[in-house]
């Protein structure tokens, strides 16, 4: 083995490149000799970075030239009981947030869920989509290649499945624009998030479309998936776990436990987040529901980025004869408890908090109840916020907890 003074000096003079160093030293050492390297380059210190708990040996499938770790805070937030179809029982949620006022203002709206029974949540929806996209020579031709794909699903989805012993492939929705044609594969990813899993799969179809069609493909992800970037097709169609949570809340207790009443938050929510969302073209229809999702989304080792679809809420209040109705509608909610970034070893503890690490029994019922869970911390936080701001107490919160 070559000794780590000498890699770094290679490093120095160029000969070696960062990413390099694992063929030479095992994760850890590599980690270390690039933290130097990076310190003297910057002239900075990363001792905290360096300072992390889990061999980095794990983290090499999600990591490249990895100097360390950064650490966010985590919080725990509950208990409360979620009545599923797959997540049932009492739930802490696990929240990682650099944004203080956050786990108490979820932890307010849990408290406020759980002295009224609980929660009520669905997955009403479920499907991991990829959607190449194929040349044609023009409308006609984009016609055959439809046709070929709508019979011979069969086929594709043998051809899909072969890939994956878990994955399923649900359907084929095809899109023509002029020369181009979008094939959007919808696939069953059981307790994955799916994405290597859809995207594995679709490649060898795809391979069977050009071979059997005049079609060409010119990108495996035509962004008709839509993956990370804000787009309707998911709102509309849903991706990942399309979820809703809702809980009827005693008119008492909105006053005692929200300092406010049914009608005041009805109120506030249709004038902020329908009203004002809709004059905004937002795409979610909420007050702050990236907020717990992107919490969530870190302690449990899900994709961050996919924040950006997972956002996708609707928020609705009713005052009824007895309290408060609301809801929360979370689109596209694209989450996993095998895979990816659930294995590594602190993320692997936020999902035993809630005891849905590995695969479900039967497979797919871990997610879904991830997904459940997550869409009752969101109907949380939603309650919360629009009563902090209905009651006036939003900035004295802030003032309070978060400076
Ligand atoms: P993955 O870590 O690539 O694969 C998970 C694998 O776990 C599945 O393919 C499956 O193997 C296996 N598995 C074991 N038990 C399972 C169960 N109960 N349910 C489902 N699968 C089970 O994870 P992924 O979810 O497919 O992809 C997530 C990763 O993709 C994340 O790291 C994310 O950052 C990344 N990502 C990739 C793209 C892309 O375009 N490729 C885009 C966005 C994000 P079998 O298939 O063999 O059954």
């Amino acid at each position: 083995m070559t000794a780590p003074a000498d890699l770094l000096d290679r490093l120095r003079d160029g000969e070696l490149r960062l990413y390099e160093l694992e063929d030479h030293v095992d994760a850890e050492t590599a980690a270390e000799i690039r933290r130097r390297f990076v310190e003297d380059e910057t002239g900075t210190a990363l001792e905290v970075v360096g300072s992390y708990t889990f061999d980095a040996a794990d983290a090499e499938a999600n990591i490249e030239n990895m100097v360390g770790a950064v650490q966010v805070p985590v919080g725990v937030a509950g208990p409360v009981t979620v009545d599923g179809s797959a997540a049932n029982g009492e739930f802490y949620l696990p929240l990682a947030t650099t944004e203080g006022a956050l786990v108490a203002s979820v932890n307010r709206g849990l408290s406020a869920i759980e002295n009224s029974g609980g929660a009520t949540a669905r997955v009403t929806d479920s499907g991991m989509t990829r959607a190449p996209v194929f040349r044609v020579a023009g409308v006609a031709e984009a016609e055959t290649v439809v046709e070929w794909v709508d019979g011979n699903i069969d086929r594709l989805r043998e051809t899909a499945e072969s890939t994956t012993s878990h994955g399923e492939l649900l359907g084929v929705d095809p899109y023509v624009v002029g020369d181009n044609v979008f094939l959007r594969f919808v696939y069953d990813t059981k307790d994955a998030m799916g994405m290597n899993m859809a995207t594995i799969a679709t490649r060898q179809a795809a391979d069977v479309v050009e071979r059997e069609t005049p079609a060409e493909l010119v990108a495996l992800s035509g962004n008709l998936c839509t993956d990370k970037k804000p787009a309707a097709i998911n709102a509309v169609e849903g991706r990942g776990r399309t979820v809703t949570a809702d809980v009827v809340l005693d008119r008492d207790l909105v006053g005692e436990t929200l300092n406010t009443t049914p009608e005041a938050m009805v109120e506030g929510n249709t004038r902020k987040n329908l009203v004002g969302s809709a004059k905004a073209a937002s795409l979610g229809f909420n007050a702050h529901a990236a907020n717990t999702v992107a919490a969530m989304y870190l302690a449990t080792g899900q994709d961050e980025a996919q924040v950006v679809e997972g956002a996708n809420a609707i928020t609705t209040m009713d005052a009824r004869e007895d309290g408060l109705y609301a809801s929360v509608s979370l689109a596209s909610l694209e989450v996993g408890t095998v895979g990816g970034g659930t294995k590594l070893p602190t993320q692997s503890e936020g999902l035993d908090v809630l005891g849905l690490r590995g695969g479900g029994d039967p497979a797919g019922s871990n997610a879904d109840a991830l997904a459940e869970v997550i869409a009752v911390g969101v109907l949380a936080g939603e309650l919360s916020l629009v009563a902090a701001f209905c009651s006036r107490h939003l900035s004295s919160a802030h003032e309070e907890l978060g400076r």
